[in-house]
């Protein structure tokens, strides 16, 4: 086999950790997929638990050939107490990472009820089947969606949180006082809320990535495909905001960091008698809409049309992280830059053009 210099599965670690084993709901998805290389390179037996209702086969078929075997897999509906019983009692996992929920902001406005249904039914049936079997860890994928626009920046943890704009705020924002509730009750619970800024990038292997169904909403994909000529033009949502080239200002994360945060906090849950703590994860700076155009192009010397367009409904104007508490309780830090990101992001696209 030939050597794939991305792999690094640490055989030590495996025996250090005596195998924990990890659920990963979503572990199909974007954010998931990354999880669970990590989780394997750090001594963890990730299981997936995906209904593929927004995800994609190609992503199983990009994790084999990175890891070099397929990890398990359960095709489930998380909101299916009854089938996710089932595997809970095949499996007996030791932790939760819970991933799987619908994620698209605009999506939320339009079906609010499928969004609700889903994404709080969906971590019900985990929580009553993690206490059923006494499972005790459990990390939560939030979003810094709960803060809606802050008051001040960096957004920190213990900034008040708005209202939330959309639906799917609004679900991340139930589900974590649903997880707060449920820890107060059951202090043997214990949870790491991760409120994720803006995830992007792909794996370095450029076999796993993102793939967003139809025209995509978020910025980084719709770039990827403007360069790969799968869509005509970027259109920048507004150049008139109050930040200093007027376009609005977000915190890119790659995709990978992010998801080396998930093993941190299984690492840092391992350490609690009892615990539900909410933690950034950003880099803690913000970039404008058009520096990322701009880095992009620079650092793949490949173009993109770009046309600047009329503000977006519901965008917050800027927003970054205040990262020091994941820094300093989960001694987790950022390693990849936005070059970088952008760099495998287009490796990524380059990669599925000719696939
Ligand atoms: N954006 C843009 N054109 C696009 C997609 C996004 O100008 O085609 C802008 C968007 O208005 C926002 C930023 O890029 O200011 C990040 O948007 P994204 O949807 O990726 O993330 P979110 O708004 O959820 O932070």
């Amino acid at each position: 086999m030939t050597k794939k210099p991305w792999v690094k599965v640490r055989a030590h670690s495996f025996i250090l950790r005596s195998m924990k084993k990890v659920l990963v709901t979503g572990g199909a998805g974007y954010i998931g997929s990354h999880t669970v290389i990590e989780l394997l390179n750090h001594g963890y037996i990730p299981v997936i638990v995906d209904d593929f209702s927004n995800s994609d086969k190609r992503v199983l078929k990009g994790l084999e050939e990175i890891l070099g075997f397929a990890p398990s897999l359960y095709r489930c509906d998380c909101t299916d107490k009854a089938v996710l019983k089932k595997v809970f009692e095949a499996e007996m996992p030791d932790a939760v990472i819970h991933f799987a929920a619908f994620k698209a902001v605009g999506e939320s406005t339009e079906q609010p009820v499928r969004y609700y249904r889903n994404n709080i039914d969906s971590l019900l049936c985990v929580l009553e089947l993690m206490q059923e079997f006494n499972v005790c860890e459990l990390v939560f994928s939030s979003s810094c969606t709960v803060y809606g626009q802050p008051e001040t920046l960096p957004v920190h943890e213990k900034c008040e949180q708005k209202p939330a704009t959309s639906p799917y705020g609004y679900t991340k924002q139930v589900c974590e006082r649903i997880l707060t509730d449920a820890t107060t009750a059951n202090p043997t619970l214990r949870c790491a809320l991760l409120r994720y800024f803006n995830p992007i990038g792909a794996h370095p292997s450029g076999l796993i990535g993102e793939l967003p169904y139809g025209v995509p909403n978020n910025l980084v994909p719709y770039i990827t495909q403007t360069a790969a000529g799968i869509r005509e033009k970027l259109i920048i949502h507004g150049n008139d905001y109050a930040t200093p080239d007027g376009t609005c200002i977000r915190d890119y994360i790659h995709v990978c960091d992010l998801a080396n945060a998930h093993v941190k906090a299984l690492e840092w849950l391992d350490t609690k008698v009892s615990a539900c703590e909410a933690f950034n994860l950003g880099q803690g700076m913000g970039n404008s809409v058009k520096e990322v155009v701009d880095t992009f192009v620079r650092v793949n010397a490949t173009p993109v049309k770009v046309e600047i367009g009329p503000r977006r409904a519901g965008d917050v104007e800027q927003v970054w992280a205040d990262a020091s508490k994941a820094s300093s309780l989960l001694q987790w830090k950022t390693e990849r830059s936005l070059a970088e990101s952008l760099k495998d992001a287009w490796k990524w696209q380059k990669q599925l053009s000719i696939g």
